[in-house]
């Protein structure tokens, strides 16, 4: 429900055109299918997807000898639902049953990853996991700060230096006191800044050693948070963070602000990584595992 009503921007868009479309064009041909791609494009679909989907439908249209374009929308539904195949069993988070998980956010800054983590720290408490919190996000003014007020407010604990110190070492420090707690889930935060591409992506991977190291067979997920708002930019952002820290699943927040979800087929398309979580507004609660069906039936709604 919470994931209907969040995404309702995109969905309100998308199915208006669609419908209009539909009554438009009755027939299905080739200005219909033009059209189809400017709809897809403006949800921010991501050109490379749409051409190869637009490229699927109408061999499904060729084969099956549909026409009436009412016909085609079923068959719509269930080429993107095909596209999102895989994502449907993979939003599961990755959890080590015998002992600590622990899980890496990264993103550039401002795409929601300490909002995020506070959501998800409150979501695994509330499933009955004891969860600590890693402050290493050690350049931003600030970040530290707003990690501590998701903490208080969740009532978890955060392992944090001063600003400016060895991400590096906050993350040893915070995994020492996981094992000497027995928690359950260690979630880290991480630096965004983007000025300085191989810093960051040097920062990362020592943190990343560091748990490797420290926590055999972890970090269990990588998540990489995307800004559903700035469309291809997202993109863009997933292809330069994947070739560095092994990103195991993509968190799209911001959903409730954009009628542009179609940025979901995309990733999934483009990416081969799939979108486990989606925050869908600012408050605790606010985050939802990704629903492959849901979406795609929420967009014809
Ligand atoms: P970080 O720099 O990656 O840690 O980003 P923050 O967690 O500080 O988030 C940046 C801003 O985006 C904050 O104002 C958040 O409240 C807001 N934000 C994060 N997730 C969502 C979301 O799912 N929906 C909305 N509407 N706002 C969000």
């Amino acid at each position: 429900e919470k994931f209907r009503t969040g995404m309702a921007r995109t969905r309100n868009s998308f199915s208006e055109k669609m419908n209009n479309l539909v009554k438009r064009y009755r027939k299905v041909d080739e200005e219909f299918f033009e059209e189809l791609e400017d709809i897809l494009i403006e949800s921010d679909v991501g050109v490379t997807t749409v051409m190869d989907l637009v490229e699927k439908l109408k061999d499904e249209a060729r084969t099956r000898n549909i026409k009436d374009s009412q016909q085609l929308k079923d068959v719509i539904v269930e080429v993107l639902s095909d596209f999102l195949a895989k994502s449907k069993e993979e939003t599961a988070l990755r959890i080590n049953p015998h002992g600590l998980t622990v899980m890496l956010m990264v993103g550039v800054n401002g795409a929601g990853k300490t909002t995020t983590i506070g959501k998800l720290a409150n979501r695994l408490k509330s499933e009955g996991k004891n969860v600590l919190l890693a402050a290493a996000d050690t350049f931003r003014a600030g970040a530290i700060e707003q990690l501590q007020v998701w903490g208080d407010r969740t009532g978890i604990d955060v392992i944090r230096h001063q600003e400016g110190s060895d991400p590096a070492a906050v993350i040893y420090d915070a995994v020492q006191a996981a094992k000497s707690r027995g928690v359950d889930v260690l979630l880290c935060d991480t630096a965004g800044r983007l000025q300085n591409k191989v810093n960051l992506m040097n920062e990362l991977g020592k943190i990343k050693r560091v748990i490797e190291r420290e926590v055999p067979g972890a970090p269990q997920e990588v998540l990489l948070v995307l800004d559903a708002t700035t469309g291809q930019n997202a993109l863009n952002q997933a292809k330069l963070f994947r070739q560095t820290s092994d990103v195991t699943g993509i968190v799209l927040t911001k959903l409730d602000g954009t009628a542009k979800g179609g940025i979901v087929l995309g990733i999934r398309h483009e990416m081969d990584i799939p979108v486990k979580l989606v925050g869908l507004g600012e408050q605790v609660n606010d985050l939802q595992p990704f629903n492959a069906d849901a979406f795609i039936y929420g967009l014809f709604a």
